[in-house]
């Protein structure tokens, strides 16, 4: 979870009932690396002292600035990034692919150190204009161009924007391969 926004961790009062009462074939407890706040959250929102009543379905590990985790063979990093909020975004790498994912966040040095030369760039393209917490679509055409990633998706798309417009706003600072992020869409690094 990169941060702690609810559009972003929301899902996650589900899971965790999912996950405790809907006989899932899943393992538990369920790894989430998250912002160390999270705790604090659910306990209150479940109304409890602290969170360790949800320690038998998920198991919180904290995410950290330069946080490497391997994970039955993707190696995971997590570099802090400008939300406004602790946010951070993501770095996955497997069989000599790579795969970046800003979060929400500003353009910051982290990011453009995170998606440097990936396969597959996952950039939020949140605001219209210049924003102190996130990218717009030219942000994230530009940082793709600055950091020599093979291909864009934008995502986080947001109200001031459409997606076709987010798109091509984009594709005309990055000059690659650009599409915006949908419902179940699937794309294959190879
Ligand atoms: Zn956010």
């Amino acid at each position: 979870m990169s941060h702690l926004h609810l559009d972003h961790v929301g899902d996650l009062l589900n899971a965790y009932y999912a996950l405790a009462w809907g006989q899932l074939e899943v393992e538990r407890p369920l790894p989430v690396y998250a912002p160390a706040a999270l705790s604090t959250r659910l306990a209150g929102f479940f109304e409890q002292p602290d969170a360790g009543f949800v320690s038998d379905v998920l198991d919180l590990r904290p995410l950290r600035d330069g946080l490497v985790v391997e994970l039955e063979g993707l190696e995971l990093t997590s570099r802090a990034v400008e939300h406004g909020t602790e946010a951070y975004g993501l770095l996955a790498r497997a069989e000599g692919r790579s795969l970046a994912y800003s979060g929400d966040c500003a353009p910051c040095t982290a990011l453009d150190e995170l998606a440097a030369g990936v396969d597959l760039l996952i950039c939020e393209a949140d605001s219209g204009e210049a924003s102190q917490v996130h990218h717009t679509p030219e942000d994230a055409g530009a940082l793709a161009r600055r950091t020599g990633a093979k291909r864009l998706v934008v995502t986080h798309v947001g109200p001031s924007l459409s997606p076709s417009a987010a798109t091509a706003r984009a594709a005309e600072v990055f000059g690659g391969p650009v599409v915006c992020a949908e419902v179940g869409e699937v794309l294959s690094p190879w």
